[in-house]
């Protein structure tokens, strides 16, 4: 079984969707990716900065999911990050209000010692000075080494985005996030030019559309379970990263076959999160649920059908 360290931010987010509003709560792409890969019962450690604004509760629910802090810095004098958005009636379309870096801004990540040995990195979303110093302190390179990002990075730090997407083995990014990057309508051309940059596996979620998987040649599409309740879409795609790693590190496998199942887990895990604000879903989730759940994906794409030729 996998050692697997995310970096990421750890976060207050406040959300409005059309079905209610919230005030800062926790929120963040490691928390919820941590909290996704917890479900596979690793050895995980999340690298990340608080300011002394971070509730100890928080803190202790992630310790309680066995997620290790010891690469999580809390800056006492200084404010947590805070990210707040809106989404209109299409959950697939948010509108960012406030980007607050606080502490993130001068972030220096530390890599701890129990971890220098991990095989399987997930570069959550944040800047990408932080993801390549992670990168360039781990002394032997990790089984594999999975990217998220968002818009604001390629917006504002694009060449230096560039320049790790280069070391990396696996990029999981939204539709309209691919086609930034690559400059393509077409998300099949956009992963082809993505794959020219370096990674080898180009994951593009597409919200409640689904996600594809693409292997240079090959191509593999997840559906999105078709949900009654939807209440917030937020954290979703870290969700999705953190069960798509996380089995991958679970079972020590990283072959396109064994990918297209991580993606299965990774839908999964997303189907939960949004089905309540923030990460309250994620944080009360039994196995037997996930495994119904998991049965339901079977059957939602299984089907019989006799070829003539
Ligand atoms: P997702 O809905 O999966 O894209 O992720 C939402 C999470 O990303 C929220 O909990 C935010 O705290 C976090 N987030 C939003 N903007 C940024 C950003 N620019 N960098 C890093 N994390 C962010």
């Amino acid at each position: 079984m996998g050692k697997l360290l995310i970096v990421g931010t750890v976060a207050f987010d406040a959300i409005e969707t059309p079905f209610g509003k919230t005030e800062k709560i926790l929120g963040g792409a490691a928390t919820y990716i941590g909290l996704s890969a917890s479900n596979f019962g690793l050895d995980t450690g999340i690298i990340s900065v608080v300011g002394g604004d971070f509730p100890q509760e928080y803190l202790q629910m992630l310790r309680d999911k066995n997620i290790d802090l010891t690469g999580l810095e809390i800056v006492k004098e200084g404010k947590t990050f805070f990210w707040s958005g809106k989404y209109d009636y299409n959950l697939n379309t948010r509108d960012t209000l406030a980007t607050d870096l606080n502490v993130l801004a001068d972030f220096q990540p530390v890599v701890p010692d129990n971890f220098q040995d991990c095989d399987f990195l997930m570069l959550g979303n944040l800047h990408p000075a932080v993801q390549m110093s992670v990168i360039n302190q781990i002394p032997k390179r990790p089984k594999l080494v999975v990217l998220d990002t968002m818009n604001f990075w390629m917006d504002n730090t694009m060449d230096e985005l560039k320049e790790v997407i280069s070391k990396i083995d696996v990029i999981t990014i939204n539709d309209e996030e691919a086609r930034q990057l690559s400059g393509e309508y077409s998300l099949v051309k956009a992963a082809q030019i993505i794959h020219e940059m370096g990674p080898q596996y180009v994951v593009i979620k597409k919200g409640e559309n689904g996600a594809l998987l693409f292997n240079n040649g090959d191509v593999f599409f997840a559906p999105a379970l078709p949900l009654e309740e939807v209440f917030d879409p937020t954290g979703a795609g870290d969700t999705f990263a953190g069960g798509f790693i996380g089995y991958l590190a679970s079972t020590s496998d990283v072959s396109f076959e064994n990918m297209k199942r991580a993606v299965i887990f990774g839908s999964n895990f997303a189907s939960f999160c949004v089905e309540k604000f923030g990460t309250k879903r994620m944080e009360n989730l039994g196995q037997q649920e996930i495994q119904e759940r998991l049965k339901q994906f079977k059957q939602l794409t299984q089907f019989e059908i006799e070829l003539t030729h």
